[in-house]
């Protein structure tokens, strides 16, 4: 028998914002998942060197965001481990703690990186893959599944809210003096004040 259906979402989180929350929500809804695990990136592989807030900041926020909700929980399972935060590892530990129904949610354009990830077919058969869509993103399903051939079976497409929110947008917003309201939970927005983030 296999464990409860646990959704993954991992990102840098920089900072954490409703198109996170929202995808996540759908997600667990849609596949009646047990709960989520948002997951803060140490050192996301694909940006080194490019996350602006400290990880104690961004798993900070990422708290502050899943508070109200009950089947959101947020792991510092890799910010806990030094350097880059590779998926294949991260899937591997939670298995090894007897999770083996994983699902890996990822936006659209995260699903485009697949090729440049460590161990792609590795993650594949560890975690089933979530792809929610998302303003801006095209998904080339037939250059992946040549790619992978695994891809099709363990693929679920999931027709998500499309907020056009991004963390590259609220940084630069912030850094403006714009606001960032009703993009990211007001405890979020109280914490990027108080700590001076992203000015
Ligand atoms: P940045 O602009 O710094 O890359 P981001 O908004 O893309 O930040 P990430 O932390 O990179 O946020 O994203 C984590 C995961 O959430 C990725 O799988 C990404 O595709 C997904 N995601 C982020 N924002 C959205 C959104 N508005 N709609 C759908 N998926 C999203
Ligand atoms: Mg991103």
């Amino acid at each position: 028998m296999s464990s409860a259906p646990i959704g993954i979402l991992g990102g840098t989180f920089d900072p954490i914002h409703y198109g996170h929350l929202a995808i996540a929500e759908e997600v667990r809804v849609a596949l009646r998942l047990d709960r989520i695990l948002i997951i803060p990136a140490g050192e996301q592989p694909l940006k080194i060197g490019k996350s602006v807030a400290s990880p104690a900041h961004r798993l900070a926020m990422a708290q502050l965001a899943c508070a109200d909700n009950p089947f959101f929980e947020v792991s510092s399972i890799e910010i806990d481990r030094p350097g880059p935060s590779y998926t294949h590892v991260t899937l591997q530990l939670l298995y090894n703690q007897g999770l083996d129904n994983l699902y890996l949610i990822l936006g659209a354009d995260a699903l485009a990186d697949l090729p440049r990830w460590r161990e792609t077919p590795r993650i594949l058969t560890l975690a089933r893959i979530v792809v929610v869509s998302r303003p801006g993103a095209a998904i080339d399903l037939p250059a992946l599944s040549q790619m992978f051939p695994a891809l099709p079976e363990r693929l679920i497409l999931i027709e998500g809210p499309r907020l056009d929110i991004s963390s590259t947008d609220l940084r630069r917003r912030v850094a403006q003096g714009r606001p960032i309201r009703y993009q990211t939970p007001d405890a979020v927005v109280a914490y990027i004040e108080a700590h001076g983030l992203y000015r």
